[in-house]
C-alpha cells in the first residue's frame, strides 16, 4: 500500500510497507536527530557503553536532550518520566521498548523515574472498557513494569485516578492556558467527542513538572524532566512544551523511539488494540513460535533461488527488525545482517534465532513477574520520599 503521507498520531500509525519515513517526521514535528555526538556524550558522562537501542538509532529523535546532558554533566538532578495506557491485561513487546531504555537510563545516570498509568485515558478513549476493567489492567501492567527491573528506592508508579489530587493544581494551570482549538488541532478531536477525551491531554503533561511530586522533589518546580517514549506521543509534549513557559515551568526534554513493528509489517506498530499484531509477555513458547512462523512478514526472496540471488530486504523484514530491537549481541546481529542480506541464510533460519531469543526473553520475564507480589506493587505506588540527590 502506498500512502501519500504517513499517519502518526497517538491513536493510529499508518505508513507504506517500508515503514514510517522518520527523517520526514523529524522535519514535520520539528524535533532534532539524535547524533553520534549525543551518544558519545552519554558514554562519557556515564562511563558506560551506550545501550543498543541508542547505538542502533532506535531512539532517533529528541527535543532538548542537550539540556539534560548538561544537567547530568554538572551533576545536578533530573528525572525520567514514562508511562503506560492500560488497554490490555498483558504488555506486548512494543510496550517493553520504553521500559527497557528507562530502566537502563535510571541505572547509568542514577536518577528517579516516575511512571504514570493512564487509567482515565483508556477508560475515556476506549468505548468498550469499563473503569473496573481498566483498574484491573492497571495493576497487572504495573506487575509487568516492575518485572522490568526498576529500582524501588528510585521509582514511583501511580495511576491517574489514585494520584489525581497531587496532579490537579498543575492540571488546572495547563487547562487555563489551553484552548479547545489547540486540543482539536493537535489531536484531531471534534465536537462530538466526549468532554473527558478533550480534557485529558493536560493530565499526561503534568508529570513532566517536578512539583507534581512534592514527596519526591520537595515542591521544587525546576528539576528537569526527560521523557523517553515512542514518537507517537510527541503531540502531548509539544503542547506541554508550548504551555510550560507560560506557567513558569521548564519545558520537558523528550527522546523519541521508532515503532516496534506489527508482526504483519512495518506499515504499523505492534498494538494491543489489534491483538494479531502482537507478541505478549504472557504468550507461551508454542504461541511465540506459531506467531513468528505464521505471521512475521518476511523480506526474503519469493523463491529460494530468488533469495539466494538477491538476498533479503532487511528494511521490511520483520524478524530482522525485531532482532535489531532486542538482540544485545552486536557481532551476531551483524553476521545475520550480512548473511541474510546476501541470501546466504533463509528467513526460516532467521526466524529460528528470533523464536529462541523471544522465548527466552518472555520466559525470563515471567519468572521475574512471579516475584512481584501485591505488597511490592503497593510499595512502588506508595506516596513516599525517594532516594534522590537534590
Ligand atoms: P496499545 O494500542 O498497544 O495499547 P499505546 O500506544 O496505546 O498502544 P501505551 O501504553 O499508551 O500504548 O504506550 C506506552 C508507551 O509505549 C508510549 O511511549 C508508546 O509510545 C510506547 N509504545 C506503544 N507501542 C509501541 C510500539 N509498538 N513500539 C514502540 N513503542 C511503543
Amino acid at each position: 500500500m502506498d500512502l501519500i503521507e504517513d499517519i502518526v498520531t497517538p491513536f493510529n500509525i499508518q505508513a507504506s510497507e517500508k515503514g514510517v519515513d522518520y527523517d520526514k517526521l523529524i522535519a514535520q514535528f520539528g524535533c532534532q536527530k539524535v547524533l553520534p555526538a549525543h551518544i558519545k556524550e552519554i558514554e562519557e558522562i556515564t562511563g558506560k557503553k551506550a545501550h543498543h537501542l541508542l547505538r542502533r538509532g532506535i531512539y532517533f529523535a529528541h527535543r532538548d536532550l542537550e539540556m539534560i546532558l548538561n544537567t547530568a554533566k554538572m551533576k545536578k538532578p533530573f528525572y525520567l518520566y514514562t508511562g503506560r495506557g492500560p488497554s490490555s491485561a498483558a504488555l506486548h513487546l512494543g510496550h517493553m521498548i520504553p521500559f527497557i531504555l528507562n530502566k537502563w537510563l535510571q541505572e547509568v545516570f542514577d536518577v528517579p523515574v516516575v511512571i504514570q498509568i493512564t487509567d482515565d485515558e483508556k477508560y475515556l478513549y476506549r468505548q468498550e472498557l469499563s473503569l473496573e476493567q481498566v483498574k484491573h489492567f492497571s495493576r497487572e501492567n504495573i506487575r509487568d513494569i516492575i518485572a522490568c527491573g526498576f529500582d524501588l528506592n528510585k521509582t514511583f508508579i501511580f495511576t491517574d485516578t489514585s494520584y489525581i489530587n497531587f496532579l490537579y493544581p498543575n492540571f488546572l494551570k495547563m487547562q487555563k492556558h489551553l484552548t479547545v482549538n489547540q486540543i482539536f488541532g493537535c489531536f484531531g478531536f471534534n465536537g462530538s467527542d466526549c468532554v473527558g477525551k478533550i480534557a485529558y491531554p493536560p493530565l499526561q503533561a503534568v508529570p513532566a513538572f517536578s512539583n507534581s511530586f512534592p514527596h519526591i522533589f520537595r515542591n521544587k518546580n525546576d528539576i528537569p524532566c526527560l521523557i523517553p517514549e515512542a514518537i507517537d506521543q510527541d503531540p502531548y509534549f509539544r503542547l506541554t512544551r508550548d504551555i510550560a513557559p507560560k506557567i513558569n515551568y521548564l519545558k520537558p526534554a523528550v527522546l523519541h523511539a521508532k515503532f516496534f513493528p506489527a508482526l504483519q509489517g512495518l506499515h504499523t506498530k505492534m498494538s494491543a488494540s489489534d491483538e494479531n499484531t502482537a507478541i505478549y509477555l504472557t504468550d507461551s513458547k508454542k504461541e511465540i513460535e506459531r506467531k513468528i512462523k505464521s505471521f512475521a512478514f518476511s523480506g526474503g526472496g519469493k523463491t529460494l533461488q530468488d533469495h539466494r540471488e538477491k538476498g533479503a530486504n532487511l528494511e521490511v523484514d520483520v524478524p530482522f527488525q525485531y532482532l535489531s530491537f532486542l538482540m544485545e549481541d552486536d557481532e551476531r546481529l551483524d553476521e545475520i545482517r550480512q548473511k541474510y542480506g546476501k541470501g546466504e541464510i533463509t528467513t526460516g533460519e532467521v526466524k529460528k534465532d528470533l523464536i529462541g531469543l523471544l522465548q527466552k526473553l518472555v520466559e525470563d520475564h515471567k519468572v521475574k513477574k512471579k516475584e512481584v507480589t501485591d505488597e511490592l506493587i503497593d510499595k512502588f505506588m506508595e506516596i513516599r520520599e525517594l532516594d534522590v540527590k537534590l
